[in-house]
């Protein structure tokens, strides 16, 4: 549990973090967000996870709030006070508050930051990927711009309380012909019946996940051969190994999709080899 909150500026006790009733991000999903591990205390993936930050902003317009060096103490400082190991900072920058209208608020409108500290069991994580999760499919019906990481997350969150009303774990988005464009919170892999790994190349229809570019500079590294290339649920299916890749869930098998048993029901050789070679190929920031 997050003890202190920031909020503009301000390390706040977790009961009393609030923003205003007026903010963009409230009335309109008009902020943008990261989720950055921390492992031992450490930032994984800090730069990269900053860098898209960074690029989601200026898509989006808005201004960027604090320089580099702030933000890096603004993360630090939210690791100390909560006392935090292991676990996740949420940060959400939104365009500020205005009187609600559908027109950018005036330029110099300041935007709302907000950085939360949340801990994870890495001994619960370790037992999840021992037994592997089931993936419900749900069509994408999320907008054109899915590389920009937005708050709006009401399809994904639809998504996945509809694959936990199935009693799957987690959702996979897929287009209308079939083609898997990534999870509602993750990225997608498979790996084929020759043993070829296989995820959707990058463009607008799914985000540049973190732990995807920094597993592919691991595979690049080992010479372990990727095809990026968009795969079908069927494939996936019949597929020998599946995954899924994020901040919080690393390198995690898949063993069911939609109730048919993915290779022979138990996480896959290489899934597991790649969940426990990720942080070697990790930024892990300095304290
Ligand atoms: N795709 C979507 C839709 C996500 O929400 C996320 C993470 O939240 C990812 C992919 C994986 O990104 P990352 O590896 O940077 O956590």
């Amino acid at each position: 549990m997050s003890r202190f909150v920031y909020v503009n500026g301000q390390y706040v006790p977790y009961a009393d973090a609030g923003i205003h009733a007026e903010d963009r991000g409230f009335q309109f999903g008009d902020a943008v967000y990261e989720v950055c591990e921390v492992k031992g205390g450490r930032l994984v993936d800090e730069t990269r996870h900053m860098e898209r930050l960074a690029r989601s902003l200026r898509e989006l317009k808005i201004a960027e709030p604090m320089s580099e060096g702030a933000w890096t103490r603004v993360l630090r400082e939210t690791i100390r006070r909560n006392r935090l190991r292991d676990g996740s900072l949420y940060l959400q920058v939104s365009r500020g508050v205005h009187r609600r209208d559908f027109f950018f608020p005036p330029a110099g409108t300041p935007p709302t930051v907000v950085c939360i500290a949340r801990n994870a069991s890495p001994a619960k994580a370790e037992a999840t990927a021992a037994k592997g999760i089931g993936i419900k499919s749900v069509p994408d019906n999320r907008w054109a711009r899915c590389d920009i990481k937005t708050v709006m997350l009401l399809p994904a969150s639809m998504a996945k309380e509809a694959a936990r009303t199935d009693g799957a774990n987690d959702a996979w988005f897929v287009d209308a012909k079939g083609f898997v464009t990534e999870g509602a919170s993750a990225n997608a892999w498979i790996v084929d019946k020759e043993g070829r790994l296989i995820t959707r190349q990058i463009d607008n229809v799914i985000l540049r996940g973190v732990t995807r570019t920094t597993l592919i500079d691991h595979l690049r590294r080992e010479g372990i051969e990727l095809v990026e290339r968009p795969f079908t649920i069927a494939e996936a299916k019949a597929a020998r190994e599946a995954f899924i890749t994020s901040a919080t869930s690393i390198v995690m098998p898949v063993v069911t999709i939609d109730g048919v048993t993915v290779g022979n029901g138990a996480p896959g050789l290489l899934s597991l080899k790649l969940r426990a070679a990720f942080h070697s190929a990790a930024e892990i920031a300095a304290v």
